[in-house]
């Protein structure tokens, strides 16, 4: 299967980044990706935008260059209570949200136990649609524990094709077993290039490559169309 839906992009809204969502949305024009996920880091990243920012979202029109725009975010995990840095005012206009422990944003690598409970807590919130780059090799958890949330929950685990690319060295083995439980579980699967510049955008080869390792269910990728994608946001919409 194709894959043209990207489901983690950054703009130059996120201060390490470079593109604007404009330029983003025709390089994606080009490359025949037909969708792709705004997902600039949340307020308390030292790099991220004010929150206004996530707020004001909607003023970007839904296609841009024959291109559809979704509107989200990439949160941060901030406590043992699975709390996120965006209010649930301003969370509920977005279209999808992410969310994923970074440094420097107030929660540290932490022990164990508290980035599962972390983790834990954020899925039952119901807040989270997409576990980001869960394999982070700073915030060790209990993936098993995570992961059979995440099914029970609905919420997707992020397959971060940057995860294979050079960001987060040493988080390529957790992704392995990542994937591996959440096949033994049948969670559903995100794919997300986590992109910088425009070039990058639609760039999932890596992910797909892991996928098609593990000869993972195409009826769990949420990004395998449109249709799909919004009916799982939708479906989990519904019992938040
Ligand atoms: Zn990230
Ligand atoms: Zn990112």
């Amino acid at each position: 299967m194709k894959y043209n839906i990207d489901l983690h992009v950054h703009s130059v809204a996120s201060q390490h980044a470079y593109s604007t969502i404009e330029e983003i949305a025709r390089q994606a024009n080009k490359k025949g990706i037909k969708a792709f996920a705004i997902t600039d880091h949340g307020p308390n990243a030292p790099d991220a935008p004010y929150r206004y920012y996530f707020s004001n979202l909607r003023v970007i029109p839904n296609y841009i260059d024959g291109v559809r725009i979704y509107k989200g975010i990439e949160a941060n995990i901030i406590s043992e209570k699975g709390e996120i840095d965006l209010g649930d005012n301003d969370l509920n206009k977005l279209d999808i949200v992410l969310a994923a422990f970074h440094k420097n944003t107030g929660y540290n690598h932490e022990t164990y136990d508290k980035n599962t409970n972390a983790v834990i807590n954020g899925i039952k919130s119901g807040k989270i649609d997409v576990l980001a780059h869960m394999g982070h090799p700073l915030f060790q958890l209990n993936y098993e524990l995570a992961v059979k949330t995440a099914k029970e929950y609905n919420t997707a685990i992020e397959i971060n094709n940057s995860s294979f690319t050079g960001s987060r060295k040493g988080g390529e083995k957790n992704c392995h077993e990542i994937i591996k439980l959440a096949k033994k579980y049948g969670c559903f699967i995100s794919l997300g290039s986590d992109s910088h510049i425009s070039f990058c955008v639609g760039e999932l080869f890596e992910s797909i490559k892991l996928i098609e390792q593990y000869d993972y269910d195409q009826n769990l990728i949420i990004n395998q169309s449109m249709e799909f994608l919004e009916n799982f946001l939708k479906n989990r919409k519904k019992v938040k």
